[in-house]
């Protein structure tokens, strides 16, 4: 080979690296090129060579290369950060870790850290969405119960401890939900409430919670616009959307402590706590809890379309504020048209009575609904 080939291996323009000389404390920002010989190379000064097999790695902090030349200066140093360029120099240093890990070991470990880092990247872009959905009905439902429950800790922090339970309003909303349930085909372990808050919204929490907040409940002219609200959240609850989005969002950091088991870990249980407080779903989550809300409705002999009419009153007028789970997304008027297409008239009885319907809007008592009208 003759060298003006070897040359051609001269790194590209861009990357370079740091060499100090052993006798002054100067950096010197310096090309490589892999040559026969390690080549460092520094405008208006003569070509340093190192051989590859005297170069040694030495200690150094992480995202660094930080090799020294048995031939050189004992203090020469030539530092790497660009990941590529180090793991070209690695390759070629067959005796780098010689007195360390092994030879040939750093250059392997190098060269397989740029692997690495590529195969992360591939593995949140494409294979999470997909472990997603193959992983969501799997989370053992212990585990989605101890999130809900660390989650129901960071609910009432947000909310604060204002459960409403006007006990006449509690029963008309226990019936209710109860309905609501058994037509959804969930079991009875589904608890909810209602609390009492200025922000128009319903979610649904991991192991079977649904908050209804009283401000959507002021803001509903008659008891199908919340049935249809809260046959919803129970979609979620049914499809396990919670885990789902929670598996997608958290990405690798969830993933690791799910398949390391460090589930009852704090952080993992605040971080995902914390995103299901403040995550919204899917277009495709929302649009499939939308058809349990159909599906529940058809059932119960009522129509799904005051649900689509309540959220577009609440959304049209207040659209983003608040948490996202029900407002400020834009499926809204989609939804609308959705739920207007699956209306039918009334073949089964009224979800609640006049006087229970009245009880329920009463249910955080009579300040709030004074508030809001
Ligand atoms: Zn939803």
């Amino acid at each position: 080979m003759d060298p003006v080939t070897a040359d051609s291996t001269l790194q590209q323009e861009g990357a370079s690296a740091v060499y100090f000389d052993g006798a002054s404390s100067r950096r010197r920002t310096v090309r490589l090129a892999f040559s026969y010989d390690l080549e460092i190379r520094e405008e208006g000064a003569a070509k340093i060579k190192w051989a590859y097999d005297d170069i040694r790695q030495a200690d150094s902090p992480a995202g660094m290369l930080r090799v020294s030349c048995l031939s050189a200066p004992p203090l020469a140093r030539l530092e790497i950060r660009d990941t590529e360029l180090a793991a070209q120099l690695a390759s070629r240093c067959a005796r780098l870790g010689e007195n360390r890990i092994g030879s040939g070991a750093v250059a392997r470990i190098v060269g397989w850290s740029v692997a690495a880092a590529v195969s992360i990247v591939l593995v949140v872009l494409f294979a999470i969405p997909l472990a997603a959905d193959r992983l969501a009905p799997l989370v053992p439902e212990g585990f989605e119960r101890r999130v809900g429950d660390a989650t129901e800790v960071q609910v009432k922090a947000i909310f604060g401890k204002k459960a409403c339970d006007a006990p006449a309003g509690q029963a008309a909303y226990a019936k209710l939900m109860r309905e609501l349930r058994v037509a959804a085909g969930l079991d009875a372990d589904v608890e909810s409430e209602v609390l009492s808050t200025d922000i128009p919204n319903a979610f649904a929490l991991p192991g079977g919670k649904v908050y209804l907040l009283s401000a959507l409940l002021a803001k509903a002219d008659n008891p199908d616009e919340i049935a249809g609200v809260l046959a919803h959240e129970l979609g979620h609850l049914k499809h396990r959307d919670n885990m789902r989005e929670l598996i997608y969002n958290g990405g690798t950091s969830f993933l690791i402590g799910l398949l390391f088991g460090d589930v009852t870990g704090s952080s993992a249980l605040i971080f995902a706590s914390k995103s299901v407080v403040t995550a919204s779903y899917s277009r495709d989550a929302e649009a499939n809890a939308d058809g349990t809300t159909i599906e529940v409705m058809h059932k119960l002999g009522r129509s799904p379309k005051p649900m689509g009419e309540l959220l577009y009153r609440v959304t049209g007028k207040e659209g983003g504020s608040g948490l996202s789970i029900l407002a400020g997304h834009p499926l809204t008027e989609d939804r609308l048209k959705r739920m207007s297409d699956e209306d039918r008239p009334p073949s089964g009885p009224p979800l609640l009575t006049d006087k229970e319907w009245a009880a329920l809007k009463a249910i955080c008592g009579p300040e709030d609904k004074k508030d809001k009208k």
